[in-house]
Parts: C-alpha cells; sequence; structure tokens
C-alpha cells in the first residue's frame, strides 16, 4: 500500500480494524510502503478491505494498494511489526500535522496529565517531517531518540485501544522535551510561557522555536513594535505574516469566507493570502500598500498556549532569518543570527532535523495554490509517469527546492530560499542530503536550469563532476510545463500548448523569455508564440524598477514616455541617463516576460514605481483590479501592445481599478486566443498553465475560465507552486525521460 500511510495513525487503525473483524495477521512499515497480511474467513476479509479505504484516518492518502493472495500462516492474533528497511516500494513519510481537537482538549483540562504541555500529541496530530532523521518511521530515527517513554506514556504507547498508540513522538511532562525562556545569554526561572507572554505584551521582540524553525514574534496589534521588527529585519515594505488566535480574530483583519476557513484549520495549517477587510489599521503596518494579508491558526501546542491567558490575539509571526538566508532552526545558532533581531528566546530541546519554513498558499477556486510549499506540505512524493531515470534535480536559484526521481516517484525537498548566499547553498546541500538519505535515492543524472549563472546550475555541474555523472540542462519554461504535466501524468507523447508566464527564464537564444506558448508533445515543446520582444534596461535588474520595464515598452514601440507617471518617478539625472541608455542599447537585454510586462502597467497606472520584494507591483496592481467587477477589456488587437498601452494611457478619466482589470483582462483574451488557434494547429484539446505570473488568480481564472467554456481541458498547478519552487518536478519530468534529446 503507497500512499502518506506512516506516522498517521495508519498501523494502528489497521491493527484495531483487524481486531474487529476477528482477523490475525500482521502490519508493518517498509521505507516506502505499509506491507498488511491478514487471514480469516473471506467476507470478513472483505469487509476489511473496503473499510481500510473507507475508514482510514483523515491525515492518510492512500495512493494505491496492492493485493495478492499468500499461503496463511494459522496466525493467532494480529501485531504491528517493528520496522524493516530495504523494501523496494515507497511510502511517503506525513507532513507536520497541526495539533488536533482532542489533544487541545487535553491541554486545557486542569486534570490531565498533559494540561498546558507545550510538546503534546498523538497518532492524529504532531511533527513528523520537521523531527524524521531516516525511514522507517519509528521512534529510534527521529529527533525524539533520546527522550526515554515514562512508564505512563509507555502504557498508552503500547495500548492498541489508545488514540497514542504508536505514536512516535509521544511525550509528556515527565519524559517529553522542555521549554524555557532566554534572556541575554540567561535561563529565567518560571512558566515560559507567562514570561514571554509578558515580555511580548511589553512590546519586545521574542525568537521563538517552532515545528520548523525559529519565528521572530511580536503583538501585532502594537504598532511601534511591528516598526521595530521591520526595522530589525531590514526588509522595506515586505509583508509579515500574521498568527491569529481564532477564526474571529482573523475576520477582523482579513475575508475569511468557508472556503478560506477550511484551509486555516486544515492539518497543514498554511499561511493563507486573504484580501483585507480595510478596516483594521493594524493591517496596513503588516503588508504595507498590499491588499493581501498572510494569516494562519496557532498549529502548535507551544502557539496554542501562547494565545491561551493574555490579552494578545495577533502576532506577527515572520520567518526567523537574516535576510535572504534560510530560517534558523538551532538552538545554538540562533543568538549569533538573530541576537540583532529579538529581545529574548523561548527555546525547546526537541531538535528540529528539517529545517520547514511555514507553507504559503492563495485559494483558487475553492483549495490551496502554493506559493511557498514548506511545513504541512513537506515532503512531498508524487508519482512520475514512466520513462525517467533516477535523477537529482536542482531547480533555479530564485525559490530553491531541488528534488530527486527514485524508483518512479519525485521527492521534492520543502522551499529553502534564494540562491544568493553561502546559508542557502549550505541548506541546499543538507537538504538534498536529507532526502537522499530517507529515500535511498542514488541519482543516474544531474539536472539544472538552462542559465549559465545560475548558482544552482554552477553547483550542480560542479556536483556532476566530483561524483563523474552526466548532466544535463533543462530550459526554465519547458521546465514549468513539465512540471504541470508530471503533476497531471500526462502521457509524455500527449500533444499540448503550454502557455508559461513568468518573470525571468534565460531562453534558447539567450534572450529572457517570459510570455511563452509552446506546443507539442513534452519532448518537443515548440516555442510556437510569445510576447514581443523588448530590449530592457539591465535585464534583470528591470525587475526592481517597474518603472524601467513601463519605460522600455513605451521606447520600444515609439510611444512617448515623457508625460507618464513611470517618467514622473524618475529623479535627478535618471531621466537622462535612461534616454541615453535606451538609445544606444548598452547594457540592454531583449525579454519577452510577462512578468516585466505586468511591472510596466503597474508603473504605468501609478500603483508602484520600485519594488522592496519580487513581484510587488504585480501583486498590488492585481489587488486593485479585483476590485473592479465589470470584465471588460480594452479593444487593442491580438498581441497590439502598442495599442493597449495607447488606449490604457489614454483612458486616464476611469478608476485605476478600472483601468487595471481591463489590463488583466485583456492579457487574458489575448493568451486566450493564441492557446485556442494553437490548439486547433496542434490537434490538441489540453492546455497547460504554469509560470510564476500564474499566481495571480485573477489571470488566472480569467484564462482558465475562457478555455474551458471552449471545451479544452486546463491544467494547472495542483500541489506545487506555479513559480520556480516547482521547477525541479519539471526537470525531473523532462530533463530525465531516458530518450529526451
Ligand atoms: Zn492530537
Ligand atoms: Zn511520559
Ligand atoms: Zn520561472
Amino acid at each position: 500500500m503507497v500512499g502518506i500511510v506512516q506516522g498517521v495513525g495508519f498501523r494502528p487503525f489497521v491493527a484495531r480494524l483487524a481486531a474487529e473483524l476477528a482477523l490475525a495477521g500482521l502490519v508493518r512499515n517498509t521505507t516506502t510502503a505499509v506491507v498488511i497480511e491478514v487471514e480469516g474467513a473471506p467476507d470478513q476479509l472483505e469487509a476489511f478491505r473496503k473499510r481500510l479505504e473507507d475508514e482510514a484516518p483523515a491525515a492518510a492518502t492512500l495512493e494505491h494498494v496492492d493485493v495478492e493472495f499468500i499461503d496463511t500462516l494459522d496466525a493467532l492474533r494480529f501485531e504491528i511489526l517493528t520496522s524493516s528497511g530495504g523494501d523496494l516500494h515507497s511510502a511517503g513519510l506525513p507532513p507536520d500535522l497541526a495539533i488536533c481537537i482532542d489533544c487541545c482538549r487535553e491541554m486545557e483540562d486542569p486534570t490531565d496529565r498533559r494540561y498546558r504541555y507545550p510538546f503534546l500529541n498523538c497518532t492524529a496530530c504532531g511533527p513528523r517531517y520537521s523531527i524524521v532523521e531516516g525511514l522507517p518511521y519509528d521512534r529510534p530515527r527521529t529527533a525524539m531518540r533520546n527522550f526515554v517513554m515514562c512508564a505512563d506514556c509507555r502504557a498508552e504507547y503500547e495500548d492498541l485501544n489508545d488514540r497514542r498508540y504508536h505514536a512516535q513522538p509521544i511525550a509528556c511532562p515527565a519524559c517529553g522535551p522542555k521549554l524555557w525562556f532566554e534572556r541575554d545569554g540567561n535561563c529565567l526561572e518560571g512558566d515560559a510561557i507567562e514570561l514571554s507572554l509578558a515580555a511580548l505584551a511589553a512590546g519586545e521582540i521574542g525568537a521563538i522555536r517552532g515545528i520548523g524553525g525559529f519565528h521572530l514574534a511580536c503583538d501585532a496589534r502594537n504598532s511601534a513594535a511591528v516598526a521595530r521588527l521591520r526595522v530589525r529585519k531590514a526588509r522595506g515594505d515586505q509583508p509579515f505574516a500574521l498568527m491569529v488566535r481564532d477564526l474571529a480574530t482573523a475576520r477582523e483583519f482579513v475575508e475569511v469566507d468557508a472556503q478560506a476557513a477550511a484551509l486555516l484549520a486544515a492539518a497543514a495549517a498554511p499561511i493563507v493570502l486573504l484580501a483585507k477587510t480595510g478596516t483594521t489599521q493594524v493591517a496596513e503596518d503588516l503588508a504595507p500598500g498590499n491588499g493581501y494579508l498572510g494569516v494562519m491558526l496557532p498549529y502548535s501546542p507551544l502557539h496554542r498556549l501562547l494565545f491561551g491567558r493574555m490579552n494578545l490575539d495577533a502576532l506577527v509571526m515572520t520567518s526567523g532569518n537574516l535576510h535572504g538566508e534560510p530560517v534558523v532552526t538551532s538552538n545554538d545558532e540562533v543568538s549569533e543570527k538573530l541576537g540583532g533581531q529579538a529581545d529574548f528566546y523561548l527555546k525547546h530541546n526537541r531538535e528540529i532535523v528539517a529545517a520547514c519554513d511555514d507553507s504559503v498558499v492563495r485559494l483558487y477556486r475553492g483549495r490551496a495554490l502554493a506559493i511557498r510549499r514548506g511545513r504541512g506540505y513537506a515532503p512531498i512524493s508524487l508519482g512520475l509517469p514512466s520513462g525517467t531515470v533516477p535523477a537529482l534535480a536542482a531547480g533555479a536559484d530564485l525559490k530553491c527546492a531541488p528534488g530527486f526521481s527514485h524508483q518512479g516517484r519525485a521527492y521534492l525537498s520543502p522551499h529553502i530560499g534564494d540562491m544568493e548566499n553561502l546559508a542557502t547553498i549550505e541548506a541546499f546541500t543538507r537538504s538534498l542530503k536529507h532526502i537522499s538519505s530517507l529515500y535511498h535515492c542514488s541519482p543516474e543524472l544531474i539536472l539544472y536550469d538552462a542559465h549559465p549563472g545560475y548558482l544552482s546550475t554552477q553547483w550542480a555541474r560542479q556536483h556532476a563532476a566530483d561524483n563523474n555523472l552526466p548532466s544535463r540542462a533543462v530550459q526554465h519554461h519547458r521546465a514549468h510545463a513539465a512540471a504541470v504535466m508530471a503533476e497531471y501524468s500526462i502521457d509524455p507523447a500527449l500533444r499540448v500548448v503550454a502557455v508559461v508566464f513568468d518573470g525571468t527564464g534565460f531562453g534558447d537564444d539567450g534572450a529572457i523569455w517570459g510570455g511563452e506558448f509552446f506546443s507539442g508533445d513534452l519532448r518537443h515543446l515548440q516555442r510556437s508564440a510569445h510576447l514581443p520582444y523588448v530590449a530592457l534596461p539591465g535585464g534583470d535588474a528591470c525587475a526592481k524598477r517597474p518603472a524601467l520595464a513601463a519605460i522600455a515598452h513605451l521606447h520600444s514601440l515609439g510611444l512617448d514616455w515623457s508625460t507618464t507617471a513611470s517618467a514622473a518617478s524618475l529623479v535627478g539625472s535618471q531621466r537622462s541617463l535612461l534616454q541615453q541608455q535606451l538609445a544606444t542599447g548598452l547594457n540592454c537585454h531583449l525579454s519577452s516576460s510577462m512578468g516585466r510586462f505586468f511591472d510596466a502597467a503597474a508603473s504605468l497606472l501609478g500603483i508602484r514605481h520600485s519594488v522592496a520584494f519580487e513581484a510587488q507591483a504585480a501583486i498590488e496592481m492585481e489587488a486593485v483590479a479585483a476590485q473592479w467587477k465589470d470584465d471588460a477589456a480594452y479593444a487593442a488587437g491580438l498581441w497590439n501592445t502598442a495599442e493597449l498601452w495607447a488606449e490604457m494611457l489614454t483612458d486616464d478619466a476611469s478608476p485605476v481599478a478600472a483601468r487595471a482589470r481591463r489590463f488583466h483582462e485583456t492579457v487574458a483574451r489575448w493568451s486566450c486566443e493564441t492557446a485556442k488557434a494553437l490548439a486547433v494547429d496542434e490537434g490538441s484539446d489540453t492546455v497547460v498553465l504554469s509560470g510564476g505570473v500564474f499566481q495571480n488568480v485573477l489571470l488566472l481564472e480569467g484564462i482558465s475560465a475562457t478555455l474551458e467554456k471552449a471545451g479544452l481541458r486546463v491544467l494547472v498547478p495542483r500541489y506545487l507552486p506555479p513559480n520556480d519552487g516547482g521547477l525541479a518536478l519539471g526537470q525531473l519530468y523532462l530533463g530525465a525521460l531516458a530518450d529526451s534529446r
């Protein structure tokens, strides 16, 4: 049986079911599957088989169940065997799971022996991936191995009818991990939670050790504390995520409908980006100028205790890291790395084996669209369509999340960060090592992005040379398309149309691509159309200055840009220098980037001329556009960008929201016309949408709905982010096809 079946109370569930049906036999975990042997009356066996699938624990996912008949052993009872290694199947290790209702109730019950214990858990909840050192998933191979179970815990662990039967991280105040409060290198006496709450209430910033790493936390309703944290993190207007006591508190800050509520309360407990209500001023401090705010609910017992007593009901909970570096996980490292940011530390002694940032998702058609895949979603193991060789894929430099393929499955690392410093490269190597040892991957091929300047490319080529392995580059946008095709197990022979809208990526011709249409089968994805090339000053540097992208777009079409909002944003000699650069083409790079096209529009509409974090301008423009409910587009002819800019600029009597919406709808209309025409040419009924621009759900829905109305099957990312965080999967599918190019 393959799927997420380890660490979710699956073996105990099987044992209880067998006992109920009076069946004898055994259940055991292997590194990659769960094996059950049962013997008994045929109708009881059939009932067992059916109930196995119908009644499996909520956190389990059964991917497939193989049944075979074997000789009976005349066993007398049903047993859970300790794990054996070396099996050739593959069982998914579950992600970290948010605290369950039963554990919450115990924690709040003064008569319970785990009353206010910050590390309680059970078979249905608690840490998993972040504490696992090896598979099969058993206590000696987790961060819990040094905590010896007390007699009470052991009794629960061994009792078939207990809800902690075989709960590997089982713990209680007598035998489990401990919490303490530290300030200036000193461990303070007293209740660590109470001390932390007092400090937070006084406006201090704390480094709090959680499930997948440290958070920096402060009282979200204290503007001065939030401002101080922003200064210490030196991250400009970058939005902070919010952890709130409950849904009612969430509703003060953001719009929470039933679907959003379900996502917030899910076992994965991601940060959900939701539209601000616009009524709370503090929401503006947390995500300045941003229509959305990332919100999550307390997902560990420790977090729940923080919201338990005092009036704090909303905390900023931002990743504890140095700018651009991965999240800090160890007690030893934290004061060195976060000493300049934190006033106090809330630490514990359950080691974090695998770093895992909080996941970030948006809501799309009632389900999660991943923006960043980390805690609660990692690790992910997906079945690969057949024909790939075992490989390692390095992904790209932004939103780095490498992965392996092994025996027909892909294993992907959680989000690591941007490859721009040694700390990230070290975290990247650590994560790869962890995954390869968990799943015994031994790659025969190394895959990387075609961009010659990427650090991930250099790392991959060096790694291939060091290990004497062949390596291959995979073009960025074809990898984006292939990632989605892999998610849906699309046959490599199927002819598709792929629309890949992205910020940046190295093209076959050396230009910066990002507004691409491909058609053909997976091995032969032809670039059939693209956003017209524009020479962008500084190439990728334009990503930080939407005003430059705007002016370059108008300049390339011979349109006057001197009176635009973008031009007005230039100061001093910037205008004359830019004029000169555009005239000579010095250090200008041809680009078909859809990301920069949206940036240009955002600047021309006066929404934003320079950004503090990636895609800020496009995110803000989407939020503005979403406020306008009429979905009419501009009349500009197909991909006639000159007409579109002219129309949008002369439409200045209309509200900015209307103009932003019309821009979105025009790009959607053009995209659909082109995709439909290519589908007819190609004889295909399948359109793939991928690339970072599709984090924009207004655009995603606009294009999807129109193509579906035309009878096409539209594939959008389901598990992985549309951005570069999902790229490794595409590299593993396209680059590792045994007979591709
Ligand atoms: Zn629980
Ligand atoms: Zn105990
Ligand atoms: Zn990309």
